[in-house]
């Protein structure tokens, strides 16, 4: 039996969080390789969709490789590599944008609050923003992928995906495997911590809120410390109408510490369940820290990863998306 294909992927628009560890990289490194043919993504091209730096987006995208080898991916179990360096991603991505209609593009969640962010600042809002979903689809399909490991926020985007395979496989025969997005149980979608009611994202503007990866041990505790909770001094587990102390809830849990509402009944003040929360989170990024202090000083090797694994993805994705180019009559 051949084993089930994982792909998934990180946007370098920003520096990496707790949210994308805890949603998404932390499950690829820990369960995902070691249990399927993985393979896991800078997805470079998708950070063109917003006004960029291109001296940023090339930072931004070693340090995000960087940091898939810092989580623990290994390159003997999987392949890591760049979106860009891979032209399948483009070439299919058009097909995919053949496949789809342009209301299904608009209904997506992400494009709306995007756009809204982007004509709030006076920005015209860029085309590849609406097509992104394509891309992404593209990325996933080239694969032949069973599995879309993701956070919460992804999942509309891995719906989409399988509409265009479907459609695809009916009108052009048998091509893509139709994919499944798996989320993770706790922590799914963590949340800003000075906002608790929108999600932890890496290229929000306010960053009081996000703890980042590579955020010093006293600059995690100062945030957390500083979390907005909700009003009423009781530690209860309600997301609807206790979205910050929720949020730390999910958080400690995810650290290893126990189910969230469980948890809630061992804290009777915000400071002692604020206090374990930055002291789990310390000790979870403690490792991916100190990883990522050694890769750092040793670039030859990331670049050979990321070599070898372009190489890999290119052989496995090549094959799949020339079948699609004849499937649609070029
Ligand atoms: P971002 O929103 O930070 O730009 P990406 O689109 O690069 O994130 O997502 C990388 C992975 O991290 C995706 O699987 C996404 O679902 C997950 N993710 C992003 N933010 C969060 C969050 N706040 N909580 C849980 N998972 C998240």
């Amino acid at each position: 039996m051949t084993r089930t294909r994982i792909f998934s992927g990180v946007k370098p628009t920003g520096h990496l969080t707790l949210g994308n560890y805890l949603g998404a990289l932390r499950g690829w490194a820990d369960e995902d390789q070691h249990r399927a043919d993985a393979l896991f993504c800078v997805v470079d091209l998708h950070a063109l969709t917003v006004e960029h730096d291109p001296a940023r987006v090339r930072r931004l995208s070693r340090q995000a490789a960087t940091l898939l080898l810092a989580v623990g991916l290994d390159p003997r179990l999987c392949t890591v590599f760049v979106q860009s360096h891979v032209d399948e991603h483009t070439r299919l991505a058009y097909l995919m944008e053949c496949t789809a209609s342009d209301g299904e593009m608009r209904r997506m969640i992400q494009y709306k609050e995007k756009t809204e962010r982007e004509r709030a600042r006076g920005g015209s809002v860029r085309l590849s923003l609406l097509t992104y979903p394509a891309l992404m689809a593209a990325d996933i399909l080239a694969y032949g992928t069973g599995e879309v490991p993701v956070g919460e926020d992804q999942a509309q985007h891995v719906e989409l995906t399988r509409d265009l395979a479907v459609r695809f496989n009916q009108r052009y025969g048998q091509t893509f495997v139709v994919p499944k997005a798996t989320v993770p149980k706790v922590a799914a979608r963590v949340m800003d911590l000075q906002e608790p009611t929108s999600k932890m994202g890496k290229s929000h503007a306010r960053t009081s809120g996000i703890v980042y990866l590579l955020d010093e041990p006293d600059v995690v505790r100062k945030k957390v410390m500083r979390a907005v909770t909700d009003t009423g001094s009781d530690v209860v587990y309600d997301r609807a109408e206790r979205p910050g102390v929720a949020n730390l809830l999910d958080v400690l849990a995810a650290c290893g510490a126990g189910e969230p509402a469980e948890l809630a009944g061992e804290y009777d003040s915000y400071g002692a369940l604020k206090k374990d929360t930055a002291e789990a989170v310390v000790e979870l990024l403690r490792p991916v820290r100190e990883r990522h202090a050694e890769l750092v000083k040793d670039p030859e090797y990331v670049d050979s990863v990321l070599r070898d694994g372009a190489e890999r993805a290119r052989a496995i994705a090549r094959p799949r998306v020339d079948a699609a180019y004849r499937a649609v009559g070029l």
